[in-house]
C-alpha cells in the first residue's frame, strides 16, 4: 500500500490534473457518503479543515451539535479511474472529528479503530479477507432496476452462458488500477450472481476496501446499463449473496492461528477465537446481517448458514476452516452479508474473537455431518443452536450481549437499534404479495 504525506497529496493533485476530491465516510448503516471539493480547497483538505453538517447523516448528531470535521486518511488517496480522464476525480476516506479535536463516537471507522487498538495492546494485528457476492440485474425502460437477468449461468460457468463476464472483467481491471490485488472472479451459483475476491488486508484497510469495492461494482454496472445489488436475497428460491469473512491474527509477522503441532494444525488461540465467535455471533447478527431481507438468506438449502457450528471443511457450518495452513491459516465466518456496515461487522467479529482468547474459551466439538440434513431433535442432541431468524430476533440478541454493545459504544448502539426497530416496524405492518396470494381468496 502507498504511504502519502500531505505534501505528496497536494503535489499529486496538481500534477495529475485532479479537479475534484471526494471526501468519503460511512454512516452507521454502512452507506458511503461524500462531499466533493475542488482542487482550490486541497490545503484545507490535508489540514483537516473541511467541515460537514452531520445532522442529516443517519446516526450522526443532533441539530445543536452538528458541525464536524473530516480528517482524511492520506494513505487512502486514489484516483477514480472510470471517471473522465481530464480534470480528474480522486477520493480520500476520512475519519470524522468533533470541533474540539476528539474523534466522533458515531463514526463507524472509529468503532473499528477502538477494537483494533485493543488487539494491538495484546500484540496482535488483524487481517480480513471478504468474499462479497452480488447480482447484476437488468434495468427497465424507466431506468428502474428489475430482478431480470438474461444470464442463466451457474457456479463457475463461462461465456456465452455467463452474461456477466465482460462486466466482471472491467470491474477487475478498474480495481487493479486502484491498487486492489484481484485473486479470483467467477460466476456464482444463482443466475445473475457473481463474486470477485480480492486479497486480504489489515482490518481497517479491508473495511475501506469493501466500501470501495461496492462503489466500483455499482458504478461500472451502471455504466454498462445494469444494476448491481448487494441486497442479501433479491430473489426467492435461489441462492442469496453472502460476504464470507476470512480472519486471522498475526503477532510479530507470524500467523498465530497456525500451530503445526496443534490439532488440525490450529493453535489454541485459533480455537478460542472460534469459541468467542460462536459465543457472540447471535449478539452480532444484527450487525453482520442488518436488513429485514438478510434473514431470508439465512435459511436452509442455499449454502447460507443458519446453525451455530464450526467445521474444518463442512460448508453447512457457520464457521469453516479453509484447508490452507502456515501464514494463510484462517477462520471463515459465513453468516455476514454484503449489506452490513463492514467497519462495525469487522469490529464485532474481532471483539468476539479476542474475548474468546482472553477468556481461554474452548469451542464445542467439530460438526462434520451436513447440519441441514439433521432433524431438529438431532441438532438439539448435538447442542447446535440457531442464528436469529428475523431482524427483530437479532435486535433482541444484540440487546442481550454486553460485549457487542460495548464494542459499538453507546452512541452507535442506540442509533443503530432505534433505526433497525423502525425498519422492522415498517416491514411488519406492510401487507405483502404472499399474504394476498394466501389469504385473499380463501378467507
Ligand atoms: N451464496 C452463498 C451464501 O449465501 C455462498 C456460496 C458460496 O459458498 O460461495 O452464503
Ligand atoms: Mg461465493
Amino acid at each position: 500500500m502507498q504511504h502519502y504525506t500531505r505534501d505528496d497529496i497536494v503535489r499529486i493533485v496538481n500534477e495529475e490534473d485532479i479537479e475534484f476530491i471526494r471526501l468519503q465516510f460511512t454512516d452507521i448503516f454502512g452507506q458511503l457518503k461524500n462531499v466533493a471539493v475542488t482542487r482550490s480547497q486541497i490545503e484545507k483538505v490535508v489540514n483537516n479543515q473541511i467541515m460537514i453538517d452531520g445532522s442529516s447523516i443517519e446516526g450522526f448528531t443532533r441539530i445543536h451539535e452538528s458541525d464536524q470535521y473530516l480528517r482524511p486518511d492520506l494513505d487512502s488517496f486514489v484516483i477514480l479511474p472510470w471517471l473522465p480522464k481530464k480534470r480528474r476525480t480522486a477520493r480520500l476516506i476520512c475519519d470524522v472529528y468533533n470541533p474540539d479535536g476528539t474523534p466522533f463516537v458515531g463514526d463507524p471507522r472509529y468503532v473499528l479503530k477502538r477494537v483494533l487498538k485493543r488487539a494491538e495492546d495484546m500484540g496482535y494485528s488483524f487481517n480480513v479477507g471478504p468474499e462479497a457476492e452480488f447480482f447484476l440485474f437488468e434495468i427497465d425502460e424507466k431506468g428502474h432496476p428489475t430482478t431480470n437477468t438474461a444470464d442463466e449461468a451457474s457456479y463457475f460457468d463461462m461465456a456465452p452462458i455467463d452474461h456477466g463476464g465482460d462486466v466482471r472483467r472491467e470491474i477487475c481491471l478498474i480495481l487493479e488500477e486502484m491498487g486492489f490485488e484481484i485473486e479470483a472472479s467467477h460466476h456464482e451459483v444463482a443466475a445473475g450472481q457473481h463474486e470477485i475476491d480480492f486479497k486480504y488486508a489489515e482490518a481497517l484497510r479491508a473495511a475501506d476496501n469493501i466500501v470501495t469495492f461496492k462503489m466500483v461494482v455499482k458504478s461500472i454496472a451502471q455504466m454498462r446499463g445494469l444494476h448491481a445489488t448487494f441486497m442479501p436475497k433479491p430473489v426467492y428460491g435461489i441462492n442469496g449473496s453472502g460476504m464470507h469473512t476470512n480472519m486471522s491474527l498475526f503477532k510479530d509477522g507470524r500467523n498465530i492461528f497456525h500451530d503445526p503441532n496443534g490439532e488440525r494444525g490450529l493453535s489454541k488461540e485459533a480455537y478460542s477465537f472460534i469459541a468467542g465467535l460462536l459465543e457472540h455471533v447471535r449478539g452480532m447478527t444484527a450487525i453482520t446481517n442488518p436488513l429485514v431481507n438478510s434473514y431470508k438468506r439465512l435459511v436452509p438449502g442455499y449454502e447460507a448458514p443458519c446453525y451455530l457450528a464450526w467445521s474444518a471443511s463442512n460448508r453447512s457450518a457457520l464457521i469453516r476452516i479453509p484447508a490452507s495452513r502456515g501464514q494463510s491459516t484462517r477462520v471463515e465466518l459465513r453468516c455476514p452479508d454484503p449489506a452490513c456496515n463492514p467497519y462495525l461487522a469487522i469490529a464485532a467479529c474481532l471483539a468476539a474473537g479476542l474475548d474468546g482468547i482472553e477468556r481461554g474459551l474452548v469451542p464445542p466439538a467439530e460438526i462434520t455431518e451436513n447440519i441441514f440434513a439433521m432433524t431438529e431433535d438431532e441438532r438439539h442432541a448435538h447442542g447446535i443452536h440457531s442464528l436469529p431468524g428475523t431482524l427483530r430476533d437479532a435486535i433482541k440478541c444484540l440487546k442481550a450481549d454486553p460485549l457487542i454493545i460495548e464494542t459499538l459504544g453507546e452512541h452507535v448502539y442506540n442509533s443503530y437499534v432505534s433505526g433497525k426497530k423502525r425498519e422492522w416496524d415498517d416491514y411488519r405492518t406492510r401487507v405483502t404479495d404472499w399474504e394476498l396470494e394466501k389469504y385473499m381468496v380463501v378467507y
